[in-house]
């Protein structure tokens, strides 16, 4: 079995072929897709993509870039939209303090609100007993302190992951997993690289993240969800290991962590 654990089907650069797309990732034998929301209105559209198709399953939540936007009452929508079976997991959500604004004090407000974002919603996920994905970015310290703070009761996993082995070590050892893009078959990706070779099979999924993030040869075009052939391909290589073990453990976990009772 092959799964995309992480995909953005509704973004528009899918608008003009996503049934295409997900037929021929069906075709390649990706069984499952895990569509990912990022703020309210793709919560929506990703539940809708995901009661349209058998093997779509989605998300719900506010990504860090879209906290200052998100109104007030957010979580009542997110509660809402949560009533629905195909929500597997809350996410992505977390911190991000890339491309903060340059003047230092809109910098700590953009930090503050993503901070109470990203609080709000690992309670709602522990409340709604889900687990969550992760996205994080130049914001490590701040995003496990704020894990810590729950006691790293909700399972997560760090999407699109990025980071070496020994930053991987301190997921692990909370109790967390990783998922790898098409990052790890860039050649200038040492950390994801490493920490790819070195993450116990137990402990990672695979994703796309499309559109973004094209693996190899397909850089810097659009990538879609069979693309995540190609992440598998570029583990399995620097694992020594056939490709479908690769696949097979990667679903397998991630069937788990989703909580996909097939
Ligand atoms: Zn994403």
């Amino acid at each position: 079995m092959w799964m995309d654990t992480h995909a953005h089907l509704y973004f528009p650069e899918f608008s003009e072929d996503r049934e295409g797309v997900i037929d021929r990732a069906q075709k390649e034998g990706i069984d499952r897709i895990v569509v990912v929301a990022t703020d309210l209105a793709s919560s929506r559209a990703a539940l809708a993509l995901a009661q349209k198709h058998a093997s779509l399953a989605c998300t719900v939540g506010i990504h860090p870039k879209s906290a200052h936007a998100a109104p007030p009452g957010f979580l009542a929508d997110l509660e809402e939209i949560t009533a629905h079976k195909k929500v597997a997991a809350v996410g992505e959500i977390g911190l991000d303090y890339h491309r903060l604004p340059p003047d230092p004090e809109a910098a700590d407000a953009e930090k503050d609100c993503q901070r109470r974002a990203f609080r709000a919603q690992l309670a709602f996920a522990r409340e709604k007993n889900l687990p969550v994905v992760i996205h994080q970015r130049s914001a490590w310290e701040d995003t496990l302190a704020t894990l810590d703070e729950v006691d790293n009761a909700v399972s997560c996993v760090f999407h699109c992951f990025g980071e070496g082995p020994d930053r991987l070590q301190e997921l692990i050892r909370r109790g967390h997993f990783v998922s790898f893009t098409g990052i790890v078959t860039f050649p200038n990706a040492p950390l994801a690289r490493a920490s790819a070779q070195a993450v116990p099979m137990d402990k990672f999924f695979l994703e796309t993240d499309c559109p973004f993030l094209a693996p190899v040869p397909y850089r810097g075009k659009r990538c879609e969800p069979w693309h995540v052939r190609l992440v598998a391909e570029a583990v399995a290589r620097l694992r020594a290991l056939p490709p479908s073990v690769v696949a097979e453990a990667s679903s397998q976990n991630a069937r788990l962590f989703f909580r996909f009772d097939d």
